[in-house]
């Protein structure tokens, strides 16, 4: 249901995935939206272009939630191509393989290539004639009308230019309001910066990533399991692939930067990954390995955060702009989202009135986003070194198990976080914690007693209790 058009208009800076649903979600809303991006349009960009990156993503509940609430039709078409996953695959060194379900009853994540899903979400904005998404132009300045009530003045030059460049004009546009999707290096929150008294940090944690595809096998078939997000655990890095639709997989591999530059010839990185991943060179490829380690980008990792998020009703930040985040738990892309869902009920309970809905998101928002920045920083140790200890699956199956017993009383922290959508993630991660210290609680109780009850008895007390569980 589209709302009655109203008289104000909104700029979104930045094409990407939460800009791209942003401007859906406001022209739906009845507001005249314009969307500017840097780059050029990718639809008319070079597939050769060795300097592209094709970052899979996992799309769970709260993405998916946020873009059914946005438009149920549209979401059908833009997330048509998904591969669910339903499970982590664990490769150990020796090439054996393990399945770890993501939840008790068949939930999935689900992968789809980035670039792809942004191109559906552009081809939707092409038919929407509330929308007018102007490329190749890049913010420069963000300034505010005082005399016409604080409103927005955006300044953009053409991307085909130096910006110093006489024939390279500034232009200016007025807005009713902003909305900045403008990426982990945002603009539009440099800009907003110099307005409000920003709380704002940025970290980049040592670890580096780069692609590589596994394609698909004969006949276009999968090599690997495509239920599965598989990953090759090992402590200081790790290996991971996702599926494609196409019977490929793409596949990352995360490390510190020390190593990749120390793995700076052919025969040093086929050593390390003969040592280190043997399994995956003949699913690669041995010189598409060799090339990517050569050629292709290696991604920096940063999270940052901020508060508040807004300047009056006049500007606010979301996405990536406003918390970007390491990838460990795949939740960047759909927290950008849910800040879209998030957002919008709040001008609906405002009656649109920005000022109180862009303060009440400032206010309440920021404990759910520093809460998921920080558990996807702490979830990359548990995906490169924990998955593939005991600890780690007693812990889950005694988790598991109460799961199954208490219900929703007892939910899972990764079933909180990606297959819910109606738990705010500080709760979630509370509520994660409280049952963490309950498990460990559990695991030493077990032992005292095992104790307690004499050295003799208490292993076999011990390894029954894990034995009882295992089977449940
Ligand atoms: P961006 O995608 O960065 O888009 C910002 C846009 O703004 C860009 O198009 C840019 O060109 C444009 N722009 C920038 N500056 C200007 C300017 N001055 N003027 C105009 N336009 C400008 N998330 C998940 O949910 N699940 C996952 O599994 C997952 N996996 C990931 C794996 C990796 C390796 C990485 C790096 C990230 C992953 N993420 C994942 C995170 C996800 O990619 C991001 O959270 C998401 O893309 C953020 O979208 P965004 O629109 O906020 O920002």
């Amino acid at each position: 249901n589209s709302y009655e058009p109203r008289e104000e208009s909104v700029a979104i800076i930045g094409a990407g995935l939460v800009g791209c649903l942003a401007a859906l979600n406001f022209a739906k809303l009845g507001y005249y939206v314009t969307l500017f991006e840097l780059r050029d349009d990718p639809r008319l960009r070079d597939t050769t272009d060795k300097n592209l990156r094709s970052i899979n993503l996992a799309v769970s509940e709260r993405g998916i939630k946020s873009l059914n609430y946005v438009d149920l039709e549209m979401s059908l078409r833009v997330l048509s191509k998904i591969v669910p996953m339903r499970a982590r695959m664990v490769h150990d060194l020796e090439g054996n393989q393990k399945s770890i379900p993501y939840g008790l009853h068949g939930e999935t994540i689900n992968s789809i290539d980035r670039g792809f899903l942004n191109v559906e979400l552009l081809n939707e904005i092409d038919m929407n004639n509330n929308i007018q998404i102007l490329f190749g132009l890049k913010l420069v300045k963000l300034d505010f009308n005082k005399k016409n009530n604080d409103n927005p003045i955006v300044y953009f030059q053409s991307n085909k230019k130096k910006d110093d460049d006489i024939s390279n004009p500034i232009q200016s546009y007025e807005f009713d309001f902003v909305v900045g999707a403008d990426g982990a290096y945002s603009q539009t929150r440099f800009q907003l910066q110099k307005f409000i008294r920003m709380n704002f940090e940025q970290e980049y944690i040592d670890t580096a990533y780069i692609e590589l595809v596994i394609p698909p096998g004969k006949k276009n078939s999968y090599q690997l399991d495509p239920q599965h997000l598989h990953i090759w655990p090992r402590e200081n890095f790790m290996l991971m692939a996702m599926p494609n639709h196409d019977g490929s997989f793409t596949s990352t591999f995360f490390g510190p930067w020390d190593l990749l530059k120390n793995l700076n010839n052919d025969e040093k990185v086929l050593g390390f990954f003969q040592t280190n991943f043997p399994d995956s060179i003949n699913l690669i490829g041995l010189q598409k390995l060799l090339y990517a380690f050569k050629y292709h980008p290696k991604g920096a990792l940063v999270c940052t955060f901020c508060d508040p998020y807004n300047y009056k009703g006049k500007c606010i930040i979301i996405g990536d702009a406003a918390h970007s985040m390491v990838p460990f738990y795949g939740q960047g892309m759909n927290c950008g989202f849910e800040d879209v869902r998030v957002l919008t009920d709040l001008l609906k309970k405002h009656n649109f009135t920005t000022e109180l809905a862009f303060q009440e998101y400032s206010e309440t928002r920021n404990k759910d986003l520093i809460a998921i920045i920080n558990l996807a920083k702490e979830n990359y140790k548990e995906m490169s070194q924990r998955v593939n200890t005991q600890q780690f699956q007693i812990r889950k199956t005694i988790d598991n198990l109460l799961y199954r017993i208490l219900g929703d009383k007892w939910l899972p922290l990764y079933t909180m976080v990606s297959f819910r959508n109606d738990i705010p993630y500080s709760e979630a991660i509370r509520r994660g914690r409280k049952q963490y210290n309950i498990i460990t609680g559990i695991q030493i109780g077990v032992a005292t007693v095992g104790i307690l009850a004499g050295y003799k008895y208490s292993r076999s007390l011990f390894s029954s209790f894990t034995n009882m569980i295992i089977k449940s």
